[in-house]
């Protein structure tokens, strides 16, 4: 038998040659109050050689604060070291209108503070004659905040009025009674009364990541992230490698039924493994798609098994890039069901 067979090949860990770790943080270094199983450890020792960054969509937290949650859990973050969707906006509005001006904000104290920071004023009221609203979520916005939003937005951007930045447009977000609705809903009823469309600073779109590469000069970051349509998706419009973990929103179905845009670079089952080897994908004569020791193939509409592996994540890394590979869709394939087995951590 070979000392080194076909199915134990491997390339460099996920961290490898990277030199500024990103990290998306519900879903993926905590999920509610308490750390992800082995997250905390496994970020820390990626921090000893290189810089760690934190990116969240969340506008109604000051990087402080974020900073000092994540410290809570164990990590060493400073404030700098967070990257929040009203600081990317903040990036956007300075482009835009001049410091000093006048803004109107919808939202809270994390969205507030980064205005203020920035050098503008904060109204809440259309009468001051803002030179531009930045929306962002917070619990207490209410009708009433929307309707100014909407009162100062109502001329046309191209006809002469005022830009409009929302922090982010996530549908929904999780809370402890359950899924509420996000600002992009929020954002949603103003640009239904007004029938304009808001810029956008968080993920996916990419001011974001252009912030953190900017903050820390990264060459070449990685970013790690639950998500395919806002993480994954934002990662690769801002020309980033991604890593999707499976500890958060999206699941292995979701990931073998990924479009073409929102396929991370690595998948894995927790944190640790940014530190391992990853299994090279393996294209055999006959089609089989193999990693570790784990083989998937497309024939016409089925999906098969040859082999099931002894993890259960190299079977999804096969089946995955079996499926993607094929440049259809996934409603077209018969899928195994061990094949999106989800045994992964969920929160
Ligand atoms: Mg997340």
């Amino acid at each position: 038998m070979a000392l080194f067979s076909r199915a134990s090949r491997t390339g460099p860990a996920p961290l490898d040659g990277v030199d500024v770790v990103l990290a998306d943080l519900d879903g993926v270094v905590y999920a509610g109050a308490g750390a992800l199983p082995h997250a905390v450890q496994s970020l820390n020792r990626a921090g000893e050689s290189r810089r760690l960054g934190y990116i969240t969509n969340n506008a109604s937290r000051t990087d402080a604060s974020v900073a000092g949650h994540l410290s809570d859990l164990g990590l060493n973050v400073a404030p700098e070291d967070v990257i929040t969707s009203p600081q990317a906006a903040m990036r956007l509005l300075t482009e835009r209108i001049p410091t000093g001006a006048t803004v109107l904000v919808v939202g809270g104290e994390g969205l507030v503070v980064e205005t203020e920071k920035a050098g503008f004023h904060v109204t809440r009221s259309a009468e001051d004659d803002p030179a531009a609203v930045v929306q962002g979520f917070a619990p207490h916005v209410s009708w009433t905040d929307l309707a100014q939003a909407a009162y100062a937005l109502a001329t046309p951007e191209e006809e002469g009025g005022i830009p409009w930045i929302a922090t982010n447009t996530d549908w929904t977000i999780p809370t402890a009674g359950g899924i509420a609705p996000g600002n992009g809903t929020l954002v949603s009823a103003v640009h239904t009364a007004i029938g304009r469309l808001a810029t956008v600073a968080g993920k996916p779109e990419t001011p974001i990541f252009d912030e953190a590469v900017a903050r820390f000069g990264a060459d070449s970051p990685l970013f790690i992230g639950d998500r395919l349509d806002t993480d994954i998706l934002g990662a690769a419009r801002a020309g980033m490698r991604s890593a999707h973990v499976l500890t958060g929103v999206d699941r292995p179905k979701h990931v073998l039924a990924a479009p073409a845009e929102s396929r991370p670079t690595f998948l894995l089952s927790d944190l640790r493994e940014l530190h391992e080897p990853y299994p090279e994908t393996r294209v055999g004569r006959d089609g089989a798609v193999s990693v570790g020791e784990a083989s998937v193939r497309v024939d016409g509409p089925d999906v098969t098994i040859l082999a099931e592996g002894t993890r259960q994540i190299d079977l999804l890394r096969a089946g995955a890039a079996a499926i993607w590979a094929t440049g259809r869709g996934i409603f077209g394939f018969r899928v195994p069901e061990l094949l999106y087995a989800d045994p992964f951590h969920r929160p």
